[in-house]
């Protein structure tokens, strides 16, 4: 059976800029998949692609085995997209507003209501019914917008930023109603700079960089295994100016300042020898720090992400992936016939689109 999404050398250049750049992955059927990335990774313009709102320069992308762009209204029947910028209507209220998109889906009469009510049911939306759809709060909008993207029952759902800007309970409300749609078995492909809340929901992590997928692995294995340097983290906290411990870390080349904090700081000490703990700890008294806590903790995603930039900064093999030989950027304008459904190998460069 074929993967829910799968995407070969996928590339999307604006002008010279390679903003999506020979990108390939596959997410199994009712799997969920966190899409992480600093700004301007690529991300939007990688899901974008998938949700058929914009054209690869070159690769495939296909969701349920289907060609995005070769059979767009197959996919679309198929996919629920939430948008990181979300478009509503003035003098619309939130039940005008999924009638609109429901007829414009094509339901009718009994059915039309029915998927309406399933949707403000699940999306909490009963109590907004009447409520103008654009002055809603960001929380109710994002329910609003979810609502919206699930009205056709999609198998497949492509989620942008979907917690951006909201508060720790609608993040909460909006983490609840992903999980029981995991539950259901529907397949979810979401991007989050909380890569916290990501590792909580998400059965696989993938990490794209200036274009490139860097990493797709579990969030538990990240957060174990393939710490470059077998690093371990200590929360150091100082009676005194917290700024003292990353002040007197810096002149340490054993030590690596994480995060300040309220308190003092998060480090790394590149071992895991206990030995090499108790040597930084005991220079940092001698040296006049007076610490009231230094305690082990747990490497986290975060960690885990900026390993994998700095392992890309330093040239890691294995983890870059390789350049295209005589790639350019194609200058000219994008052409569908450029789209091919056949996977490119990876070492091979894209032909010229014209
Ligand atoms: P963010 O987290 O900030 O939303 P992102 O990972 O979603 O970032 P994209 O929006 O995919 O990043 O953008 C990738 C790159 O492509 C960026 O450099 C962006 O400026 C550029 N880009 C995106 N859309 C266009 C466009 N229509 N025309 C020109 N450049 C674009």
């Amino acid at each position: 059976m074929s993967a829910a999404i799968s995407v070969r050398n996928l590339f999307r250049y604006f002008g010279t800029l390679k903003a999506v750049d020979g990108v390939s992955f596959d997410i199994p059927h009712g799997s969920v998949c966190g899409f992480v990335g600093a700004n301007g990774a690529g991300k939007t313009t990688t899901m974008r692609m998938l949700a058929t709102l914009d054209y690869p320069t070159l690769g495939s992308a296909e969701v349920c085995g289907i060609n995005v762009v070769n059979h767009p209204d197959k996919v679309r029947a198929l996919i629920g997209w939430m948008p990181d910028q979300f478009g509503n209507y003035e003098h619309m209220t939130v039940l005008d507003y999924l009638d609109f998109y429901a007829r414009a889906l094509g339901y009718t009469g009994s059915e039309r209501r029915s998927r309406i009510e399933e949707v403000m049911a699940f999306a909490d939306l009963v109590p907004l019914a009447d409520r103008l759809s654009n002055k809603l709060s960001k929380g109710m909008t994002q329910r609003l917008c979810l609502g919206r993207a699930l009205l056709h029952d999609p198998q497949v759902l492509i989620m942008d930023e979907p917690a951006a800007g909201l508060d720790p309970r609608a993040r909460v409300e909006l983490k609840h109603l992903i999980r029981i749609l995991a539950e259901e078995g529907k397949t979810i492909f979401i991007s989050s700079h909380i890569l916290s809340e990501l590792g909580e929901m998400c059965d696989s992590l993938l990490f794209i960089n200036a274009g490139r997928i860097v990493h797709h692995g579990d969030a538990d294995s990240l957060k174990l295994g393939s710490d470059a340097g077998g690093g371990v983290y200590y929360d150091v906290q100082v009676d005194g100016p917290p700024e003292s411990v990353s002040d007197w870390a810096v002149l340490s080349s054993d030590v690596e300042i994480m995060e300040t904090r309220k308190r003092g700081a998060r480090i790394r000490i590149p071992t895991n020898e206990s030995a090499r703990a108790a040597d930084v700890l005991g220079r940092m008294v001698r040296e006049g720090l007076r610490v009231t806590e230094f305690h082990r903790e747990e490497r986290n995603l975060e960690d885990a992400f900026i390993d994998i930039l700095g392992q890309i900064e330093e040239g890691a093999p294995g983890l870059t992936p390789p350049p295209h030989p005589g790639t350019a950027a194609p200058t000219g304008p994008t052409t569908l016939g450029s789209v091919t459904d056949d996977p490119i190998p990876p070492d091979e460069s894209p032909p010229p689109v014209t």
